[in-house]
């Protein structure tokens, strides 16, 4: 038997086969597990459903995660369809490309308060409103970086918002950890997807990460997958309120390698 054998779970946030969500979702579905997906808008419900079809799920369903009344909805029907759920994994995150660039201080108000409302408070609200179905034992997981904790060229609001992100994690760990519910966040290395081609000089900034990380090398969607399923089974069943690294070792580099070449 598999180790998510009978194990029901959403995912949230795949827009194509490069998401860190599907790198997940197949791992997860490659050990058994049973799978639905929200998508966000009709463009990226043509992308999903045939991912979805892949891994053997049809419980393909819209939600703009920016509307509480599409969260909800996400799970009366998921309750309808499948009475109780095993995990949620949050994988979502929107900024303005245009404050992506240049410097933090310049970052609006509005965009300010997109990017904290879709990046992190969303997260808060997929708990709430999944909580009540979640069997004990059951796991949350949401995708932050590096960027929360120190200052990344170009990343700006997104580091604010990745920040309040994994406060929000502990904080949610406490209130759920009653109902013997896990909350973690994954803190991945930089990987070339669509939200992350919006990130000014992101090229460089993967090149950056490949001289200079411990391993030497970018990670994978494998690697994501790996630890998700780590942090989303009952191998990590005393963990909770914890940011895992899946950089490479990035976060523990003081300075520039010595022997990295110029990029
Ligand atoms: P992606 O573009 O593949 O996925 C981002 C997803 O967010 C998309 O599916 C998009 O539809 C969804 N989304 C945005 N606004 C939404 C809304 N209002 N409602 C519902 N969904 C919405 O990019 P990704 O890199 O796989 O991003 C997934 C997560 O991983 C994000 O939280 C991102 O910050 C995080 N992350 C990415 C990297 C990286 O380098 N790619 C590194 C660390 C963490």
């Amino acid at each position: 038997m598999s180790l998510m054998t009978g194990k029901k779970g959403l995912i949230m946030g795949v827009a194509n086969d490069h998401s860190l969500g599907w790198g997940i979702a197949k791992t997860l579905a490659s050990h058994g597990a049973s799978l639905a997906f929200t998508y966000q808008g009709d463009t990226l419900k043509r992308r999903v459903e045939p991912l979805a079809q892949s891994v053997g799920s049809s419980l393909v369903l819209p939600c703009d995660v920016g509307e509480e009344e599409q969260v909800e909805e996400v799970f009366k029907n998921l309750k309808k369809e499948w009475g109780t759920l095993d995990f949620v994994v949050h994988a979502i995150a929107f900024s303005d490309r245009e404050e992506l660039k240049g410097k933090y201080i310049d970052t609006s108000r509005r965009n300010f308060l997109t990017s904290l409302d879709i990046s992190c408070y969303s997260f808060t609200s997929v708990c709430r409103h999944s909580a009540p179905l979640m069997n004990a034992g059951g796991s949350f997981l949401t995708l932050t970086y590096y960027g929360a904790e120190k200052v990344m060229p170009h990343y700006n609001v997104m580091g604010v918002a990745k920040a309040a992100l994994e406060a929000s994690v502990r904080y949610l760990a406490a209130d759920l950890g009653v109902h013997n519910l896990r909350v973690n966040a994954l803190s991945a290395g930089p990987v070339k997807t669509l939200a992350a081609s919006g990130i000014g000089d992101f090229r460089y900034i993967l090149k950056w990460n490949q001289y200079n990380a411990p391993l030497h090398r970018n990670i994978t969607l494998d690697d994501v997958g790996r630890s998700a399923l780590y942090l989303l089974s009952e191998l990590s069943s005393g963990v909770t309120g914890e940011v895992l690294h899946v950089d490479n070792g990035y976060h523990v580099v003081g300075m520039k390698s010595i022997d990295a070449p110029d990029i």
